[in-house]
């Protein structure tokens, strides 16, 4: 018999309060934050949904890993642990440590890339596309068509588009082309995972051709679940060698640790090639430290090496995947529009379908991520035209193609209690949905606009 309720794998052993806070508390705080959550401070938040990065909390074991910690300079016991942890992993015999996954970017995109050169990508992450364009590349997004569809039910939308692939290298030339990069799962594709089919096509593509093949793996195990659960022939594997498999196909990974290695900082950039391996270990040394150390201490390392095994557990995934499905499909029901089906590690909500009062020039994402946290003290993040509408010549705006607000659950951080209060916060959004107004910009830098710019609602 199966129960309902999805009970945390885990008992409670350390505790962080919650400062609790009422509307007319928080309706002033978020003026003082002129309706930027960015602009928060976190003991103003009761649920903190902003993002999964590097806000898991560890384990006992992890904890007591930290105390192991070897801080020496050079070949530190603590990083014998992390490589034989990643390389255990990856199957990738040259491992440099990076303080966060967007310095391996910098790292490895810098070094292939640069003016002519395209990389190919299901969806590059932001952080991806900027580390490619600073470096005079160009970054094109070739995601299957079915990602679009939000109602359909495909179960790998995550999945990149193999015959443009194909069009593209006959196109630009396959020595023109740095790298294809698939990114499990997708995360600005709304968390949609990647399968092992569509990994083993694009790899021998990628052979073919002589393309270099990288895998964005920072939620290589939350793909893996899926894959075990929709893909017929993996439904026998362990998580663990499903995720093995994938990076058999690829020549080189990026991770940020502050995702499934279920840490708060940390990366690696991983290799086949020893060449490539050589060039980046100079930028490395240059950029991040040694390479035995790279851009972590070595508590970091041992805490990364014990997060690794963990986030392959079949409880602790059965619970994750399960728990952001639940919180998705339960607002679902009660009529708010979402991407469906629910991605691993949030819940994205259709603002522009909630409000269609509102116009996109009025941004309905920032006006729900501004009624989430009134209502109920929510900290969420607006993806859409806050953060990649541009203006044209005569200065209006050219909306982004979606107005979505993204709840990211942090790992093993809230229980089940937590998300239905979430839950009941979406009764009232929904209640009182027609007499929310849209959002005015008054204030806003030149890039990245939606860390810091001010917001009026408008009258
Ligand atoms: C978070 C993330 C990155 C960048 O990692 P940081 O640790 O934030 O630098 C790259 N790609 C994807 C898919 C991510 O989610």
């Amino acid at each position: 018999m199966e129960f309902k309720t999805i009970i945390e794998p885990f008992r409670i052993k350390t505790v962080e309060p919650i400062t609790m806070s009422t509307v007319s508390e928080r309706e002033a705080f978020l003026k003082q934050a002129h309706y930027n959550p960015f602009l928060l401070k976190s003991d103003q938040v009761i649920i903190d949904f902003l993002t999964d990065s590097g806000t898991s909390a560890m384990s006992n074991n992890q904890w007591a890993a930290i105390m192991q910690g070897d801080e020496s300079y050079a070949g530190a016991r603590s990083w014998d642990k992390f490589e034989k942890a990643v390389n255990d992993l990856t199957g990738m015999p040259y491992i440099l440590p990076t303080h966060q996954g967007r310095a391996g970017e910098r790292i490895l995109y810098s070094h292939i890339g640069g003016k002519g050169k395209i990389f190919l990508s299901n969806t590059h992450f932001d952080t991806t596309r900027a580390n490619i364009e600073y470096s005079g590349a160009t970054a094109i997004d070739i995601p299957i068509e079915q990602a679009k569809d939000y109602a359909s039910d495909y179960p790998f939308k995550g999945n990149l588009d193999t015959l443009k692939l194909k069009n593209h290298i006959d196109t630009h030339g396959a020595k023109n082309i740095a790298a294809v990069i698939l990114t499990v799962t997708n995360n600005s594709g709304g968390g949609q995972p990647v399968s092992m089919q569509n990994a083993k096509d694009v790899s021998a593509i990628c052979k073919q051709h002589q393309i270099l093949f990288v895998l964005d793996c920072c939620r290589i195990a939350e793909n893996s679940y899926f894959i075990h659960e929709k893909e017929k022939a993996y439904s026998q594997l362990s998580y663990r060698a499903i995720a093995q498999e994938m990076f058999s196909l690829a020549d080189g990974c990026i991770m940020s640790a502050k995702k499934d290695a279920l840490v708060n900082m940390g990366g690696f950039l991983a290799l086949r090639n020893k060449e490539l391996s050589d060039a980046c270990m100079q930028l490395l040394i240059i950029t991040e430290g040694f390479t035995t150390y790279g851009g972590l201490s070595g508590r970091d390392m041992e805490a990364i090496a014990v997060g690794l095994q963990e986030v392959f557990e079949p409880d602790y995934l059965n619970y994750r995947i399960k728990s952001t499905k639940y919180l998705g499909e339960k607002i679902l029901k009660k009529g708010v529009p979402i991407i469906y089906p629910v991605g691993g590690h949030a819940v994205y909500v259709d603002a522009k379908k909630l409000y269609h009062h509102i116009p996109v020039h009025q941004y309905p994402g920032q006006a729900l991520v501004c009624e989430l946290y009134k209502i109920g003290g929510i900290r969420s993040c607006e993806i859409g035209s806050v953060m990649f509408g541009k203006y044209d010549d005569a200065g209006n705006l050219i909306p982004a193609p979606l107005e979505l607000v993204r709840l990211a659950i942090p790992r093993r951080v809230y229980t089940q209690s937590h998300i239905d209060y979430v839950v009941e916060v979406f009764d009232e959004v929904i209640r009182t949905k027609q007499n929310v107004k849209g959002i005015r910009i008054t204030k806003e830098p030149k890039f990245l606009r939606h860390f810091t710019a001010h917001f009026q609602p408008v009258n």
